[in-house]
């Protein structure tokens, strides 16, 4: 139906096929403590200063925020030796990857990820109208030559999560470079590494030094992840000039608020703090998996803070039945059908009575 015949306004060509995001589930049974462990929150809140920070914003709430956030950029700019020019501050990561997309993707224009990859891509690029292609992963990790084979002359981005979420993988640099040095120079790749701080890898880069080198490439980061603050929404990109001043011209001038600049840039100078996260993480993420693999579930090895668990594609013992049985008991997980994986759990690190019990609740379910 065209525009002209509709009783109704219709929406730009591509966004009635977006399946909306479910985020994660927040509350288990009722009557028994909920253990959030579906949305890869921070198990141990967030740091001091920075709430402290944001406290201390509660005062002014009348006041327009610095529409540049620059002592956000500033500090980033400053704990990583980066040109702060060269930062853009966003709600959330995902803002900053929504504007690429609306930006450098139009109709009829193809981007690429991967076959479980992010599920905000494909919604940023539907929403502009152009066209997902989805790149078949091999054990779970993203594949560099097959995305590499499905670039055409249409291409304009290319999405990677390193790590990817929910499969908690990544690509050695290695590969990212060779992904890189494979690309068109107009094709812009999309390095998206929410989880950087928490990989323990010595083949792992977040992407800081291509983005320096490279006319094309950006990397994204977040401070929803380790350090804690997923509520307030604040993500970042570093970038080329170009690109920087581009997502300047249509991101909403006031995009960041207050709290959320004052409150990154305290926890982003809390090292201390993300010390601590990180040893949680280590020796949690190492536990819980050992764990998990020894009930003889498939986990996917992770260098996140969360893992992937595989079910037996038997009846009463599928991912669903088990989401079901740990939801009763308080364990709220993920289920990640939306990700093509109809069978599996994504489980984020919690703290260690969260750790420990919904290893021992998913011990019962599979002896039922
Ligand atoms: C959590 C996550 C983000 C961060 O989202 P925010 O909008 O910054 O909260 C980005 N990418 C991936 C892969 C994630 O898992």
């Amino acid at each position: 139906m065209s525009a002209e015949q509709s009783i109704k306004p219709l929406p730009q060509a591509g966004i009635l096929d977006i399946a909306p995001y479910i985020p994660g589930k927040s509350k288990a049974s009722h009557g028994v403590k909920t253990h959030k462990l579906s949305s890869n929150e921070s198990p141990l809140g967030c740091s001091p200063a920075a709430r402290k920070a944001m406290i201390s914003l509660a005062e002014g709430l009348e006041l327009y925020p610095d529409g540049s956030a620059t002592a956000l950029r500033q500090a980033i700019a400053d704990v990583h030796g980066l040109n702060a020019d060269r930062i853009v501050c966003g709600a959330g990561s995902d803002e900053l990857l929504t504007l690429l997309a609306q930006a450098y993707i139009g109709p009829g224009d193809e981007a690429i990820y991967s076959e479980h990859g992010f599920l905000v891509y494909p919604i940023a690029i539907k929403a502009c109208g152009g066209t997902p292609v989805v790149v078949p992963e091999k054990d779970f990790v993203a594949d560099v030559d097959g995305m590499l084979a499905a670039v055409t002359e249409r291409t304009r981005v290319v999405f990677l999560a390193n790590p990817n979420n929910p499969t908690g993988t990544y690509l050695p640099f290695d590969e990212v470079r060779r992904l890189h040095e494979g690309l068109p120079k107009s094709v812009l790749l999309v390095l998206d590494a929410a989880y950087a701080e928490y990989v323990r890898r010595n083949d792992y880069e977040s992407g800081i030094e291509l983005v320096t080198k490279a006319q094309n490439v950006v990397m994204t980061r977040t401070f929803s992840k380790i350090y804690g603050l997923a509520n307030l929404r604040i993500g970042w990109m570093f970038a080329p000039d170009h690109v920087v001043d581009v997502l300047n011209r249509i991101r909403g001038p006031f995009n960041m608020n207050g709290p959320a600049i004052a409150a990154g840039a305290a926890a982003i100078r809390d090292q201390g703090f993300v010390d601590e996260a990180i040893t949680h993480n280590e020796r949690w993420l190492e536990w819980v998996s050992a764990e998990l693999s020894d009930l003889g579930l498939g986990v996917t090895p992770s260098v996140g803070n969360f893992v992937l668990v595989h079910f037996p594609d038997e009846d009463g013992r599928r991912a669903s039945d088990a989401d079901a049985y740990l939801i009763e008991r308080g364990y709220v997980l993920r289920q990640v059908g939306a990700y093509g994986l109809p069978n599996a759990l994504r489980m984020s690190i919690g703290d260690e009575e969260a750790n420990r019990g919904a290893v021992a609740a998913i011990r019962e379910f599979l002896k039922r």
